[in-house]
């Protein structure tokens, strides 16, 4: 494992020290916190269009299911590694414990390029890795989803190789499944509709006007696009976007569907009509209000925090703020809504998904949308409320709050997982 591999955790497990020192967690809870529970590692070979063999690693972690079965995504992506999952998971049972769904945290991936492969390669990949895991993973036991680089039809494939494997269906195993086979309504846009949930809450509190607001965000995939639409349809501009090829800059605003019907059509939003170029990392620094890192994470590091502009960050991408970077940020007075609060809408709709199909019964739009809207404004003032009970020691007292709302998150969330582990008789 490289150095670069093997820091990515270790940066993850940061807010939790901070947490559990908040808590006063014993050291031996600390370290079962940090462990994950099982590390699944396969080898899936695939027959490519050419007829040759090429073979694929897949990663499947269960870091903690005390609270419930495992539960989170699956990222096809070149940069998918060990370490990266493993931090997904880990963030997984932080953001399973904020909104309260009974689940505990996994997190799947397959290192790929799904850009370079064609549907019937990326079916028979998806195959092989749900038969490769299929032992493992069920709807008591670990519910996958999707994530970076994944949608609704590898869902589909999943589901179908598992049935098989079963002798049974079981649409319960998988969530975010096409709506014909069992998906939920509303799961396609749920991640984006919490962070826009999650927004309004942010706003309001911290009284931040919404009309006329300058909105940044980087990434423009599944989970980017709803929040635009939803921010615009509020008045507020979209002054820039970006993604893994490059970036569109209009300090007029640019129209979200627009965007995104020229992103389908060439790829990328590079170009964009009336718009100035820039790079994909350049929506973390340009004059905005409000920020939406919404790619990958390690994108706010201690090298750009000082020239990030916002003064509100909406997490909509696990991880994308370094543990360095929030500090630099608290001290400039940015509030951040971490992202095991801001894009838990996913996850939530997700489980009402897995509810929906244990009951055999469906609910309406208006049902699910509403739903999530209670979930995640509960889980905002939870998450704020403590922020505010909270003394913790930090050099820097400028915010209103005592604590800033990432270690809040996770001061809420790992007392309901040692709670749980407690109970169970684990620690
Ligand atoms: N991959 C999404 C996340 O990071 C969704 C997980 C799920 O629905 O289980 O939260």
């Amino acid at each position: 494992m490289s150095e670069q591999e093997s820091s990515l955790y270790e940066e993850a497990l940061k807010p939790l020290k901070k947490a559990a020192a908040v808590l006063n967690l014993e050291p031996d809870i600390i370290e079962a916190l940090s462990s994950p529970e099982r590390i699944l590692i396969v080898s899936i070979p695939i027959k490519m269009d050419d007829g040759k063999i090429r073979v694929f690693t897949g990663y499947r972690v269960q870091h903690n299911t005390a609270r419930g079965p495992a539960k989170g995504g699956i990222r096809y992506h070149p940069g998918v590694c060990l370490d990266e999952v493993k931090s997904l998971a880990f963030w997984m049972s932080v953001k399973n414990g904020v909104v309260g769904v009974p689940y505990g945290g996994g997190k799947g991936g397959i290192t790929c390029d799904p850009k370079e492969m064609s549907q019937g390669e990326l079916e028979r990949l998806t195959r092989g890795y749900a038969a490769a895991i299929a032992k493992f993973v069920g709807p008591d036991q670990d519910v996958p989803a999707p994530d970076v680089g994944t949608n609704a039809q590898i869902m589909g494939w999943f589901a179908d190789e598992y049935y098989k494997i079963a002798g049974k269906y079981v649409p319960g195993v998988i969530t975010a499944k096409p709506l014909g086979i069992g998906g939920s309504r509303g799961r396609g846009t749920a991640t984006g509709r919490g962070a826009f949930f999650a927004t309004l809450e942010a706003a309001k509190t911290f009284k931040i006007p919404l009309k006329g607001t300058r909105v940044s965000i980087q990434g423009y995939g599944n989970v980017a696009r709803p929040i635009a639409k939803y921010l615009y349809e509020l008045g507020c501009k979209i002054v820039a976007v970006s993604d893994s090829v490059g970036g569109a800059y209009n300090p007029e605003g640019m129209h979200p569907i627009k965007l995104a019907d020229f992103k389908t059509k060439t790829r990328s939003v590079k170009g964009f009509p009336g718009s100035k170029e820039i790079n994909t990392i350049d929506p973390i620094t340009v004059d905005c209000d409000v920020l939406i890192p919404a790619a990958l994470e390690n994108q706010i590091t201690e090298k750009n925090a000082n020239d990030v502009k916002a003064k509100l960050i909406v997490e909509e991408a696990n991880g994308p703020t370094t543990p360095e970077a929030d500090k630099i940020l608290y001290e400039k007075d940015v509030v951040i809504v971490p992202d095991v609060l801001a894009n838990a809408g996913g996850v939530t709709v997700s489980y009402f998904e897995w509810v929906q199909n244990r009951m055999g019964y469906y609910w309406s739009d208006e049902e699910v949308d509403e739903k999530l809207k209670q979930v995640m404004t509960k889980a905002f003032k939870d998450v704020y409320q403590t922020a505010k009970q909270h003394q913790i020691e930090t050099s820097f007292t400028m915010q209103p709050l005592q604590m800033d709302m990432r270690t809040a998150a996770y001061v809420t969330a790992v007392k309901k997982i040692v709670d749980a582990m407690q109970a169970l008789g684990r620690v």
